[in-house]
């Protein structure tokens, strides 16, 4: 049996065009801030990132413009911009005490 790759059947995730960092369905680009007029399509798979590092946090960014807020539970957290706007947003990390 020939097993052909075949990539019409990856995912594809969207890429910033500015810092290639993945941003999904965002207007602006949370690590950049970049408006998400430039971006690139990529295979799923090929953007997987580092799984070693320090246990995942919680952090809450609260947007200093518009006041989006959004959290994440990342063990290496970059996001910095505000996915709506693109302006700059505050990151605190939440702890259980
Ligand atoms: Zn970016
Ligand atoms: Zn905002």
């Amino acid at each position: 049996m020939k097993r052909r790759k075949d990539n019409s059947s990856k995912a594809l995730v969207r890429i910033c065009g500015r810092c290639r960092e993945i941003i999904g369905d965002d207007k602006y680009c949370r690590y950049c801030g970049a408006e998400a007029s430039d971006v690139k399509y990529e295979p799923a798979d090929d953007v997987i990132r580092c799984v070693y590092g320090p246990p995942p946090a919680e952090r809450k960014h609260t947007c200093t413009a518009c006041g989006y807020t959004w959290s994440t539970m990342l063990m290496i957290d970059n996001e910095r911009y505000c996915p709506e706007c693109g302006s700059e947003a505050a990151v605190e990390e939440i702890t259980d005490d």
